[in-house]
C-alpha cells in the first residue's frame, strides 16, 4: 500500500509546477547547464523513515548546503568558544559571496556567506588530512553510504572562481586565513560540488533533527551543543540575505545552494529537502521555497507556532472484540501533525490491521492539522478498499466523511457506544 504522505509530496510538486520563475544559477557553467524542470522533494523523520517524491535518483551538486557540516566538523575540532574567535555568527544582510568581512573584527561574518565557508574549509584542513577528505567521509556518515563528487561541477566552478578567489586572498590578507588561499578555495570548490539526491539531503537534515544522532546508525555524529549552536546559525544566516524573510514565511532552520537544493530542520520532528534548479536573485531555489512554504503551512513546521508534543499519535493498539467481531483498535491522542500522524501510517502499512474491523479512538485527540486530517482520511480510504470495515469515534468531528472507490463510507460511533460494543 502507497503511503498517504507520499500521496501528500506527489501532491505537492503537482501543485508547484507553475513556479516557473527564475534561471539555474548561470556564474558556474556547468549549473547553467542543468534541466530546470527537474524537482524533487523529500522528509526524512527522526526515526530514519524516509518520504521522496518526484526525480529521487537525479543527484546534482550540494553546494552551500555544504557549509554547515563543515562548520559543524570545525566546531568538534576547535570548540564552540574557539570558534566563535574565527568566524562571527551574525547574519550579513549581503550576496553569499560579497567581498567583505566585519570591518570591527576582520573576520568573516559568518559560516554561511562564502567568506566564512572558505575559512571554515581551511580550519578543517590539516597536514594529515584534506578537509574534502574529512567531509566526504563525514556526508558519508551522515547519508549512510558512499558520497562522490560531481568532477565536472568542480572542474566548473574552479575554472570561474576568481570571486572566491578573491575572497580567499581577502581573508589572508587580513590574517584570517592560514595556508595558501588557491589550495583553500579549490577544497572548498570540491566540498560543494559533492553529489547528492534529496533523499540524502533529507536524511543529513534529519540527523540535526535528532540532535546530532544519525537516525539510521544510531551513530552520535555531533554533541548536543553544537547542533544547537549549528541550528542557530542556520536559522538566522542559511538563506542569505532572504534570512528574515524565510524566518517568518517558513520559519525554521534551513540551508540552500546555488544548484537548486534548499534543507530545512524541524527540531525533534523531521528534516526536509527540496530541489529545483531555477533561482531567485539571493541564490535561493524559486519553487524550492514555494514547496518549502507550502510543507511549512501544511505541516505546521512554523518554530514559532505554539509548540505542539512531538510524541506519536498512536496511543495504544488493542485486539479486542466488538460486537462479537474480532476487532482493532487504534487508540489516538494529542495534537495530530505530521510527524505524529507519521508513526501510525508507517505502523498501518509496515504491520496492517489482521481484523476486517478496524476502529480509530479519536476521542483524546485534541487539534488536527489539515495535512493530518487529509493523510488520515486517504489511510483510512486506503482501509476501506482494501475491504476492511471502518468505525471513527470523532467526537469533535475532526476527520471529515468520505467514500471509497466503490462508494463504501466509514461508520461514526459515539465514545459511548464504542464502550458498551466493548462490553
Ligand atoms: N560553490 C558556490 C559558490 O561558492 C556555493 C554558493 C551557494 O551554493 O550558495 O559560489
Amino acid at each position: 500500500m502507497r503511503s498517504p504522505i507520499l500521496d501528500y509530496l506527489d501532491t505537492l510538486i503537482a501543485e508547484t509546477q507553475h513556479v516557473v520563475e527564475g534561471q539555474p544559477a548561470d556564474y558556474i557553467p556547468e549549473l547553467a547547464a542543468a534541466d530546470p524542470e527537474k524537482v524533487a522533494v523529500a522528509l526524512c523523520t527522526v526515526n530514519g523513515t524516509v518520504y521522496a517524491s518526484g526525480d529521487t535518483d537525479h543527484h546534482f551538486s550540494i553546494q552551500s548546503m555544504s557549509k554547515p557540516f563543515a562548520y559543524a566538523l570545525a566546531i568538534e575540532d576547535h570548540g564552540l568558544a574557539g570558534i566563535r574567535d574565527l568566524i562571527g555568527v551574525e547574519p550579513s544582510g549581503e550576496a553569499f559571496n560579497e567581498l567583505s568581512l566585519d570591518p570591527e573584527t576582520g573576520r568573516p561574518r559568518n559560516p554561511m556567506i562564502n567568506a566564512g565557508a572558505i575559512a571554515t574549509h581551511a580550519l578543517i584542513s590539516s597536514e594529515e588530512t584534506s578537509g574534502l577528505d574529512r567531509i566526504l567521509e563525514f556526508f558519508s556518515r551522515l547519508t549512510g553510504r558512499d558520497v562522490g563528487l560531481d568532477d565536472a561541477v568542480a572542474a566548473s566552478e574552479l575554472a570561474t572562481a576568481d570571486r572566491n578567489l578573491g575572497l580567499a586572498y581577502l581573508l589572508h590578507a587580513s590574517g584570517q586565513l592560514d595556508g595558501d588561499p588557491q589550495v583553500s578555495v579549490e577544497g572548498y570548490v570540491q566540498q560543494c560540488a559533492a553529489s547528492v539526491t534529496v533523499a540524502d539531503l533529507a536524511l543529513m537534515a534529519s540527523t540535526l533533527a535528532n540532535g546530532g544522532v544519525q537516525p539510521h546508525s544510531g551513530e552520535r555524529l555531533l554533541c548536543r551543543e553544537s547542533t544547537r549552536h549549528l541550528l542557530s546559525v542556520m536559522a538566522t544566516c542559511g538563506m542569505y540575505d532572504a534570512a528574515g524573510d524565510w524566518l517568518t514565511t517558513v520559519g525554521i532552520p534551513a540551508k540552500s545552494g546555488v544548484a537548486g537544493g534548499i534543507i530545512g530542520v524541524l527540531p525533534g520532528q523531521i528534516g526536509v529537502a527540496v530541489f529545483s534548479p531555477r533561482l531567485d536573485r539571493h541564490g535561493n531555489s524559486v519553487r524550492g521555497v514555494a514547496m518549502m512554504e507550502r510543507l511549512s503551512e501544511d505541516l505546521g513546521l512554523h518554530l514559532m507556532e505554539a509548540s505542539r508534543p512531538a510524541r506519536s499519535a498512536l496511543r495504544e493498539t488493542l485486539r479486542v472484540t466488538v460486537e462479537d467481531q474480532p476487532a482493532t483498535v487504534y487508540v489516538l491522542q494529542g495534537d495530530l501533525v505530521l510527524s505524529s500522524i507519521e508513526a501510525l501510517v508507517h505502523e498501518l502499512i509496515e504491520s496492517p490491521p489482521s481484523t476486517d474491523l478496524v476502529v480509530f479512538d479519536m476521542a483524546r485527540v485534541d487539534e488536527v492539522l489539515p495535512v493530518a486530517r487529509r493523510t488520515s482520511s486517504e489511510m483510512a480510504a486506503k482501509l476501506l478498499d482494501e475491504g476492511h470495515r471502518i468505525i471513527i469515534v470523532d467526537p469533535e468531528s475532526t476527520v471529515a466523511d468520505f467514500t471509497d472507490s466503490r462508494g463504501r463510507g466509514i461508520e461514526r460511533w459515539s465514545p459511548e457506544r464504542l464502550e458498551s460494543a466493548l462490553g
